[in-house]
């Protein structure tokens, strides 16, 4: 997949924002533009990309607004990959409390009965 009709695309198979931008500015090929239009015909992802693009008025804030939703779909991400981590902890933490009540319960256990 290097330098035919798909490299249009992304690894993902979908639009990237250059290809989105050539679109817009009308700079693909009639191939590039076919390919792509076929693509979001069946791409809701792409398709709604592209529409919401095609709002923007001002064409010079759309790299600003990609960046944007960049970020925020990183910041999703990193947010996701935290709270995992936490209950990962929190699983390994309350192992501990129980190891540690074992013990406890035995030490007592072992007292209790030399006294007696
Ligand atoms: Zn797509």
């Amino acid at each position: 997949m290097k330098k035919n009709i798909s490299s249009i695309f992304d690894e993902s198979g979908c639009l990237g924002e250059r290809q989105m931008m050539d679109y817009l500015h009308g700079r693909l090929n009639e191939k590039e533009m076919h390919a792509l239009e076929a693509h979001i015909a069946d791409c809701d992802f792409c398709n709604e990309a592209l529409e919401g693009l095609m709002q923007v008025k001002n064409k010079e804030q759309i790299p600003v607004i990609v960046k944007q939703i960049h970020r925020q779909v990183h910041r999703d991400l990193r947010a996701r990959r935290l709270r995992r981590r936490k209950v990962k902890m929190y699983i390994g933490l309350s192992f501990v409390v129980i190891i540690i009540l074992v013990i406890l319960l035995i030490a007592f256990l072992a007292e209790y009965y030399t006294i007696k």
